[in-house]
């Protein structure tokens, strides 16, 4: 009876595993929630409480070194990059929060061991405010002793090379969706984070290949039942939407089906 027992254990286990799980992304945090607002406090609370892989954030640096969350290099009509911290302080995002800064969210990622930070660095419009945030960001991070719950991610070259040259480990994955999984790995990439269009429809054999690379494969945005299915069905590692609640339902759904 007890072999019996073992056996049975050990199938509904092997069912568990064999059954591949996307990690959930929640872009710009879980805003997709009454009262909450994109890169606020609020959806980073959220993505935590419904216990995602990660929350995904922009961020870029004001003139006087202050890494602040935002979505566009402009807030309000005024400029961060040429902004001091200041200036931004008295606006306010569509909720009524404040523009958080990478250090709340950093005190608040830290009390927990869980859902990571999807840091996105923002291109900059010059090198040397890109280097200048890159350089403010990784002591951020470092100094709120988070290396583990945080991957990065940007559009820029400049800064996906700026981080991997400051340190090799650290996680970083492209967002531009114009290199190939070898170059990735040539320059020393983590993984890829494209776009649908670029995983589904001009370079699908781009998954296995990053994959066989030891690339890890993350999709944005993905919002749509039909596209979730089809990048699950794709097991790419991670999927970034703007529902985490509906791609946490689906999995859960399908991993139930698949201990049936
Ligand atoms: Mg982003």
């Amino acid at each position: 009876m007890k072999s019996i027992c073992c056996i049975a254990v050990f199938l509904a286990s092997s069912c568990i595993f064999c059954y591949s799980q996307a990690g959930i992304i929640a872009h710009r945090g879980f805003w997709n929630k009454f009262g909450s607002a994109q890169n606020s406090l609020s959806s980073l609370e959220n993505a935590i409480n419904l216990g995602v892989y990660g929350s995904e954030l922009d961020a870029y640096i004001t003139k006087d070194g202050v890494v602040v969350l935002s979505h566009d290099n402009k807030y309000q009509g005024i400029e961060i990059e040429t902004a001091n911290y200041a200036e931004l302080l008295p606006l306010r995002l569509p909720n009524g929060e404040p523009i958080p800064t990478l250090q709340q969210y950093i005190d608040r990622v830290k009390q927990q061991q869980q859902t990571k930070l999807i840091l996105e660095i923002k291109p900059h419009t010059t090198v040397e405010n890109e280097n200048r945030a890159v350089t403010a960001i990784v002591q951020l991070v470092n100094d709120g002793g988070i290396t583990e719950l945080v991957d990065y991610i940007s559009f820029s070259e400049n800064i996906c090379r700026e981080l991997i040259k400051c340190n090799p480990k650290h996680r970083v994955a492209y967002l531009s969706g114009n290199k190939s999984p070898e170059e990735l790995k040539k320059e020393g990439y983590w993984g890829l984070d494209y776009a649908i269009n670029v995983l589904k429809k001009q370079h699908p054999e781009w998954i296995k290949e990053a994959k066989k690379l030891g690339l890890t494969v993350n999709v944005w945005t993905v919002n749509s039942p039909e596209d979730i299915s089809y990048f699950i069905s794709q097991e790419v590692d991670y999927i970034t939407t703007d529902n985490p609640q509906l791609l946490k339902d689906v999995l859960e759904s399908k991993a139930g089906a698949a201990q049936l």
